[in-house]
């Protein structure tokens, strides 16, 4: 009976063993080795080596940062392409096309592999005032298309955020954004509606002051006179004497 628990005792301490000392891991090996393991990652795994630099502080602190040079290399690699990411030369970092305004990526000198692709920064470096307002890249007021869309870098809260065209804003409210422009426009249509009801209002009073006048003029007016709820209900009368018998 004990030799038959024996073995069975003896693999669950093995077993216990191999749970207390795990495998070795790359935090495990000698500095040396995990430089020539990362050196090893870069060129042909670009994103491995930088996405390792973002796992620990360790690593952080190994790997060096990309440099911009680097960084526009990349955005060409096959990798780059079919992720669509381009440099940024203030952030230095590789970054989807969505951040990046349509004329950095696509224009002529700023494209992938062109003279002044080193020039192209996005929209976040862009709009930021870093030296007080009015200071970014971008001045505020600026439009600016991504992925087809408008934007405006807004001179009125200083946010970068869509733009309304073909709007009826007032020249100067073109450099506003919708999120400031939507209550000014709202606030505008009422007045104007206001304004038109009392315009409406007016007209049907003169209106009712006209008839009663034709209609004194052929001696009908105490018949009719009290009638204006008549004549509402009418809002286009077109009163003529024919109109009459
Ligand atoms: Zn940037
Ligand atoms: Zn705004």
């Amino acid at each position: 009976m004990s030799t038959e628990l024996t073995p069975d005792l003896s693999i669950s301490s093995l077993d216990l063993h191999e749970a207390s000392d795990p495998k070795p891991t790359l935090l495990d090996l000698p500095v040396e080795l995990q430089k020539a393991i990362i050196e090893n990652l870069s060129p042909a795994d670009f994103p491995a080596k930088f996405n390792l630099r973002t796992t620990c502080h360790y690593f952080f602190a190994l790997i060096q940062p990309p440099t911009h040079n680097e960084l526009l290399a990349e955005e060409q690699s096959p990798y780059g392409c079919v992720k669509e990411l381009f440099a940024c030369r203030e952030c230095l970092r590789l970054r989807p096309n969505t951040k990046f305004a349509d004329d950095m990526r696509r224009k002529k000198n700023r494209a992938k592999g062109r003279q002044h692709a080193c020039m192209r920064f996005c929209i976040e470096c862009g709009t930021k005032e870093t030296h007080g307002p009015g200071t970014g890249k971008y001045t505020r007021g600026a439009h600016i298309k991504v992925m087809g869309v408008n934007y405006v870098v807004c001179m009125r809260c200083a946010q970068f955020g869509l733009a309304l065209l073909e709007r009826d804003q007032r020249p100067e409210e073109k450099s506003y954004c919708q999120a400031c422009l939507n209550p000014i426009l709202e606030a505008r249509r009422r007045q104007e509606a206001h304004a038109e009801e009392i315009r409406q209002a007016a007209a049907r009073v003169e209106r009712r002051a006209w008839r009663r006048q034709r209609l004194e003029a052929l001696g009908l007016g105490s018949e009719y006179e009290d009638s204006d709820n008549y004549y509402e209900s009418e809002d286009d009368w077109g009163f003529s004497d024919s109109s009459f018998p």
